[in-house]
């Protein structure tokens, strides 16, 4: 997958690998266990009508989903289940706590600060142990499932879906992704164990002093997109950091310690329940109604489209973010304060263009995208949710790194055309004298973009606004 021109192949694919090994890894759980995992193609209404139709099926089990439209999902498959008397189980396994709760104990509101929601859990029950693994015993068969088949004559493909499938025209590069992250619940936890094994580390982790432009390896613990999947409960990570914050009693504190990450977790997934148009500007009760560039996706505005196409192709002329913006199209994640830097540079700080546009495109390109936190996310960093009020703090695409990488190693990475700009000039290519940019063969207008816009005099003009 290396030098892969089409970038959006790219994300398609990382994003398809990801899915598939995660479903082969399940696969192969089952298969020790002498089941297999049977995968339906189509409309899940249609699916379940017809496996119920065998009067086979008296129970159906379910993980709570609180994506909107999972909800709309599990309510008609629960109401197809009440239709043919087949017991429904649900069961919280994607959260520590249920938001449901959460939004109980605050009065029906989702708590839109997090020492709210700290203070809230604090008098909830204690967090459920993990469910053990099943045994032999307690796993249906596969020869069940096939018999269960046969007689509703099914005759549609049950294996797992392979790339090629899941709609990805070369399938032969896959062999070579350029993602750091593999899918499925093995590797989940080989990682998970290899970060906790520093115990120290784990237990002083603190968000802000990690470094976004740590590469190999990289500073946290990228555990992002198995959370998403449900590769790894998030319950089993909490209970394994606990155990290490037990025995080392001095340790960091939310909200920037490890166990904190999680609560950040937890408070974003409770407000996408209580807040109606979470992932939107209109109509969103805690969402500050701004007239960005492109409020409406489709609107015939050069300029927006301009802007947020550089951006998002990591064309801005402003190599941190670029650089940013290239790792994520090479490798579906980059790190949180990256994240910062990009979002706050497309939104509040420099571009204008509304928050929605870039979570479509985090969307897109995140291996870890997910609806609650990309969402919230968004609404802090574009400084426009009531839950951040600090929206004067800009980052500076030139300061900011200057103090993580003064080299610009990061940058000549992600961005090997500025791989020989002498360190002075890498965050500011613009000012290298012609000369320079000429020997290093990186000329800006020609080898490298121009900058866009100004960032100094953005920043100006939007602290006057605010002021
Ligand atoms: P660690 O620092 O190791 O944290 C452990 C876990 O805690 C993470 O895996 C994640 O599940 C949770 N966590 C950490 N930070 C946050 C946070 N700020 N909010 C909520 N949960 C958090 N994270 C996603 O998983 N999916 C997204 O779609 C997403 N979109 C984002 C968009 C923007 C604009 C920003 C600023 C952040 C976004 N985040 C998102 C949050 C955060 O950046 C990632 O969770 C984190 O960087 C993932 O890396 P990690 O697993 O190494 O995190």
């Amino acid at each position: 997958m290396e030098n892969v021109e089409s970038t959006d192949g790219i994300f398609c694919k990382l994003f398809l690998i990801l899915r598939f090994e995660s479903l082969k890894d399940l696969d192969q759980s089952f298969e020790k266990l002498g089941s297999k995992l049977t995968v339906f193609r189509g409309n899940p209404k249609e699916i379940f009508e017809m496996l119920f139709s065998s009067k086979k099926v008296k129970n159906l089990f379910y993980e709570k989903d609180t994506e909107p439209y999972a909800k709309t999902r599990d309510k008609i498959v629960s109401d197809l289940c009440s239709k043919n008397n087949i017991q429904i189980h649900s069961f919280l396994g994607h959260t520590l706590y249920d938001p449901e709760d959460i939004i109980k104990n605050n009065g029906g509101k989702a708590p839109l600060q997090y020492s709210k929601l700290q203070t809230i859990i604090k008098k909830l029950p204690k967090i459920q142990e993990c469910v053990r693994d099943p045994s032999k015993s307690e796993i249906i068969p596969f020869k069940d499932i096939d018999g269960l088949l046969k007689l509703i004559k099914y005759k549609g493909d049950i294996t797992i879906p392979c790339i090629n499938e899941l709609n990805h025209k070369n399938e032969n590069n896959y062999e070579k992704p350029t993602a750091l992250i593999k899918g499925g619940e093995t590797e989940a936890l080989k990682i998970m164990k290899e970060y906790l094994k520093d115990k120290k580390k784990a237990a002083n982790f603190e968000k802000p002093k990690t470094s976004p432009v740590a590469f190999n390896p990289v500073s946290t613990t990228t555990l992002s997109p198995f959370l998403k999947f449900g590769c790894l409960s998030v319950r089993k990570f909490y209970f394994e950091l606990n155990n290490i914050l037990k025995e080392i009693p001095n340790h960091s504190q939310p909200p920037c310690s490890l166990l904190g990450q999680l609560y950040w977790r937890e408070f974003f997934y409770c407000a996408s329940v209580g807040v109606p148009n979470f992932n939107k500007m209109e109509g969103n009760p805690i969402c500050k109604q701004i007239d960005w560039l492109l409020n409406n996706p489709n609107d015939e505005d050069e300029k927006g489209k301009k802007y947020l196409n550089a951006w998002s192709e990591g064309m801005t002329g402003y190599p941190w973010i670029d650089a940013i913006m290239k790792q994520l199209r090479q490798e579906g994640w980059i790190h949180h304060l990256a994240r910062h830097c990009v979002a706050c540079f497309l939104t509040r700080g420099d571009l204008y263009v509304n928050w929605e546009r870039g979570m479509e495109v985090f969307e897109e390109l995140l291996l870890d995208a997910d609806y609650a936190l990309n969402a919230g996310n968004w609404l802090w960093l574009s400084g426009t949710s009531s839950f951040f009020s600090a929206y004067f703090r800009m980052y500076s695409p030139v300061a900011f790194p200057k103090k993580y990488d003064p080299d610009g190693k990061y940058v000549r990475k992600y961005l090997p055309v500025l791989k020989d700009m002498p360190k002075e000039f890498i965050y500011e290519p613009w000012k290298a004298p012609k000369s320079v940019q000429e020997k290093v063969g990186c000329v800006i207008g020609i080898d490298y973009p121009e900058r866009i816009v100004d960032h100094d005099v953005k920043n100006n003009f939007y602290l006057n606004l605010g002021n």
